[in-house]
């Protein structure tokens, strides 16, 4: 590097595995976009070897977002916590604070809801809302979408124990868990939130067409082949749209590059440029 010339800042993305993962190129046109520029890697790193390998990035780099299954070890690890993080129990974003420290943040819940209002055109304020699924990414939308005025969330998860534990610790007689059995005795909902992993997984969720009217909105966390079955269900189901979750990606993205870098880009070149690659 020539004197008088600055490193690239130096970001990454931390999960395991983390080849699929769409960050270091949402994270290099935000660059682009703002001028700003960056050196952003993806790390591929076992869970027993996460804690030590974040900390020896981070005491040389200025971030990292980290992804499935380090959420919850990152915000372990972390010396302060943002509200978003704690309600949460996780963390999606770690930045190095100006003495070294480390802090805890997750943007993925307003991530959804920044996309669900903006792209999706889905109001909150006063909607049924059914929640599918009780993990890390559960747990990071759920609080964000009653701050959003939603008037009624139902959380129903396959282990039921995870879904009143959700519904007990956002501790307002708005949030309520039912069993994955009674899925068919609900009605319908306004927007329907899938956030298992079983798309990931490959596996196979049997949901009732009862869940979903002509004004539902179904909104699939994840994207890609991941989110093909669930957003083929809420079609079928006669639903009004069915979306995967790349918009809620470039949004929580967003956020974090605001965090480290005092800005927010615009997010919808980014995302129509992703959306194309993916098709
Ligand atoms: P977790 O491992 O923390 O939780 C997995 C959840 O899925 C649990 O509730 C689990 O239920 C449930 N589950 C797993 N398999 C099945 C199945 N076969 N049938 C029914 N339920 C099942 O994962 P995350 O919460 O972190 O991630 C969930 C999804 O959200 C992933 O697809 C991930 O890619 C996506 N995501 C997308 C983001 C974005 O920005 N677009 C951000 C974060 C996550 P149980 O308790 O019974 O095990």
């Amino acid at each position: 590097m020539p004197p008088g010339i600055d490193p690239p800042a130096r970001y990454a993305v931390f999960g395991h595995p983390i080849s699929h993962s769409l960050s270091p190129a949402i994270h290099r046109l935000f660059g682009e976009q703002c001028g700003i520029a960056l050196e952003y890697t993806a790390f591929d790193v076992a869970p027993d070897a996460f804690a030590d390998a974040v900390r020896r990035f981070l005491a040389r780099a200025h971030g990292a977002n980290i992804t499935l299954p380090h959420k919850a070890a990152a915000f372990a690890l972390a010396d302060e916590r943002t509200p978003a993080a704690s309600r949460a129990g996780s963390a999606n974003v770690l930045t190095r604070l100006a003495d070294g420290r480390l802090a805890a943040h997750n943007t993925d819940g307003a991530g959804l809801v920044r996309d669900l209002a903006g792209r999706q055109q889905c109001a909150l304020q006063g909607r049924r809302v059914l929640l599918l699924g009780a993990g890390g990414a559960a747990r990071g939308v759920a609080w964000e979408l009653l701050d959003a005025g939603v008037e009624e969330l139902t959380i129903v998860n396959r282990t039921a124990d995870a879904a009143a534990a959700l519904a007990g610790a956002l501790g307002v007689t708005r949030a309520r868990a039912r069993y994955w059995q009674d899925l068919a005795d609900l009605g319908s909902f306004d927007l329907i939130v899938h956030a298992t992993s079983a798309g990931v997984l490959g596996q196979p969720l049997a949901l009732p067409p009862g869940l979903a009217n002509p004004q539902t909105v179904g909104y699939d966390l994840s994207y890609g082949r991941s989110a093909q079955s669930f957003l083929a269900w809420a079609r079928s189901a006669g639903a009004r749209s069915a979306c995967d979750g790349l918009g809620m990606l470039v949004e929580q993205a967003a956020d974090a590059f605001a965090l480290w870098h005092g800005r927010r880009p615009d997010t919808d070149p980014v995302y129509a440029q992703l959306r194309a690659t993916l098709a």
